[in-house]
């Protein structure tokens, strides 16, 4: 028997109408979908009236479950995978289960289904010449995250950092020290209702964030040089 194909298909990061057409085929032509939260797909499922089942593969199952993807593939199977929001693989689970199947069924199709991601989603809009840039996504809370601030402060291109409501004014304070003339550019709930663009130094940003009533949301943060 052939083996099947996996499909990494590209999600909304906010906006349900941002899935792509071939994103919703393979939704609804595929056997079976694995997703990092099965809560989240199936709110995009039900929206667009599709039924599949669906398994959980987040980070902590993605060894355990990519042998059973594996399993479905060797049976000829057609598995998607979704995480949560945007980009599988990118600052997400995913890539461990491409590489598992990749090394164990060499025969199966590993096919990309693009579209959303915060990460080129804020390039867009953020008005940098954006040709050459460095991302970091996630800092490392505790150790090592001294080090990338420093990276982050002496790259000659722009950083692109992904940052939780939780620690937005930590990162923007860290910033200020070691990077205090930099231009800094938070793009804050893409493609939803409260979605801005906020553009200055780490201080001035900091203060913004700091006069709101509560710090809410998601960001993705930009460093670069004024
Ligand atoms: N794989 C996803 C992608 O391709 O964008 C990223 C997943 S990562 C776990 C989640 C982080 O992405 C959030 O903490 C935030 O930094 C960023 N993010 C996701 N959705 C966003 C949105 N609508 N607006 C701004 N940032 C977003």
């Amino acid at each position: 028997m052939a083996a099947g194909k996996l499909s990494i298909v590209a999600t909304p990061i906010g906006n349900l109408g941002d899935i792509t057409f071939r994103g919703l085929w393979n939704l609804k032509e595929c056997t079976v979908v694995y997703a990092e939260d099965t809560r989240v797909i199936l709110k995009l499922l039900n929206h667009y009236g599709l039924r599949k089942s669906v398994f959980r593969l987040d980070a902590a199952t993605e060894g355990k479950k990519g042998n059973e993807v594996i399993e479905r593939l060797e049976k000829g199977e057609h598995v998607v995978y979704v995480t949560d929001a945007g980009t599988p693989g990118i600052s997400d689970p995913g890539a461990r289960l491409v590489a598992a199947v990749r090394e164990a069924l060499p025969e199966a199709k590993i096919e990309a289904i693009p579209g959303p991601s915060a990460l080129t989603a804020a390039l867009s809009i953020a008005g940098l010449q954006s040709d050459e840039f460095l991302f970091l996504g996630f800092l490392p809370h505790k150790k090592g995250r001294q080090t990338a601030i420093k990276k982050i402060a002496a790259s000659e291109y722009p950083v692109v950092l992904y940052e939780s409501p939780h620690r937005i004014l930590k990162l923007l304070k860290e910033l200020d020290a070691a990077a205090p003339k930099s231009r800094v550019t938070i793009a804050r709930e893409l493609t939803k209702i409260h979605e801005e663009v906020l553009v200055g130094s780490p201080a001035e940003l900091s203060r913004q964030l700091q006069a709101k009533k509560a710090v809410r949301g998601e960001f993705v943060v930009i460093l670069s040089r004024s």
